[in-house]
């Protein structure tokens, strides 16, 4: 691997973990943040939610486990090819959607509804309490003691009012700071995996077509050269063609723009990085087409009519079970109960985010459905 560059994060630079541990032995820091991650629980449980399809609509379908490996990949090669920490891109990468909800962006906004007059419910945040107190793997400590660079990776947004309560790690969105490089581009490679797997699902359902994504330009163009190199391809490897060459634009796109982002600003230092504006960017004309593509899966994908069928459910889901715990905190499992005697919103919350979808559904079944009582 070549040397990081100077304004990299590394074990030398990092402001380490909150819970001091020894060194890990053949290891670095961050390939221990990452190796801590995938053997959570909550890791785990991102093979059974989802993004936009409802987990059993299908097995080919992304789900939040093949999302994040996928942005972990991105994030990577990015990270290799600015001289950046890799594995720090990766274990932000890989934990980056740990706090979702089941039933995806629908079960994320019906749980904040839920939670209005309680503080409300942000996946980002909920990600960081998951590796920060709700993980229960350590004899001493409650969470994943991570390092402060993951975490601050991890928290990609917060309100003002939620950065004071954080104390350090949210100093950066009170006094305008950056996050570091890494941290930038784990959330620029979560939107590039997003975007393209959504067109490649969205295709796959059939509830989006090739003629429609005609009309938007980044997607049109690459269609277009694949059909021109390949004349009579089938529309399988059509589209799988399509989808790496945006990829692979929108990626090299972004390793050039940063390059000279990071040039321009003259950035020699992970202090530098912080102070500097956010240098990992697309460039203009990149970022205009990647904002005309979301907003053709915001129409034509996301807001599809059986997309809707789906969100509807899911937030019928989640609002009734949450009513039903807030009401009566017996119905919780042993654990929750004796957190929700302190914080039952906040406890109740946290179970719910942690379903998979497919465990929201059946523990829907076991509190409402009637026919369940005679099993
Ligand atoms: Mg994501």
């Amino acid at each position: 691997m070549a040397e990081l560059a100077p304004y990299a994060v590394s074990a030398g630079n990092s402001r380490g973990r909150q819970i001091a541990e020894e060194r890990p032995a053949g290891r670095s820091e961050f390939q221990r943040d990452r190796d801590r991650i995938i053997h959570s629980g909550a890791f785990r449980r991102l093979e059974y939610k989802t993004q936009v399809f409802v987990n059993h609509e299908g097995d080919l379908f992304r789900t939040r486990l093949t999302h994040s490996i996928e942005v972990a990949q991105i994030a990577r090669s990015i990270a290799r090819r600015l001289r950046l920490n890799e594995d720090l891109a990766e274990a932000i990468s890989l934990a980056h959607d740990l706090g979702h909800t089941p039933f995806g962006h629908a079960g994320q906004d019906a749980l904040n509804e839920c939670m209005q007059t309680y503080g409300g419910f942000e996946h980002n945040l909920q990600s960081l309490r998951v590796v920060d107190v709700l993980e229960e793997r350590y004899a001493s400590f409650d969470g994943l003691n991570l390092t402060f660079e993951t975490r601050e990776g991890i928290l990609k947004h917060c309100s003002p009012e939620n950065a004071r309560a954080l104390g350090e790690l949210g100093a950066r969105f009170l006094s305008d700071r950056r996050p570091s490089l890494e941290a930038q581009i784990a959330n620029l490679a979560d939107e590039i995996a997003y975007n393209n797997h959504d067109v490649d699902d969205g295709l796959r359902s059939g509830l989006i077509t090739l003629a429609q994504l005609d009309e938007v330009p980044l997607v049109a163009r690459h269609l277009h050269e694949v059909r021109s190199a390949h004349p009579g391809l089938n529309a399988r490897r059509v589209r799988h063609e399509t989808v790496r060459r945006m990829i692979n634009t929108l990626v090299t796109d972004l390793i050039a723009c940063s390059e000279r982002n990071i040039a321009a600003h003259a950035v020699a230092s992970l202090e530098a990085v912080h102070a500097a504006p956010r240098l990992i960017a697309f460039s203009e004309e990149m970022a205009g087409a990647a904002r005309e593509l979301k907003a053709f899966l915001r129409t034509n994908l996301y807001r599809h009519y059986r997309v809707l069928r789906m969100s509807t459910k899911a937030r019928r889901i989640i609002g009734e079970l949450f009513a039903a715990f807030m009401s009566d905190p017996r119905l919780l499992p042993p654990q929750f109960q004796q957190t929700a005697e302190q914080d039952r919103a906040r406890s109740v919350a946290d179970y719910i985010a942690g379903m998979t979808d497919r465990y929201a559904i059946r523990e829907h079944r076991r509190i409402f459905a009637v026919e369940e009582i005679l099993i």
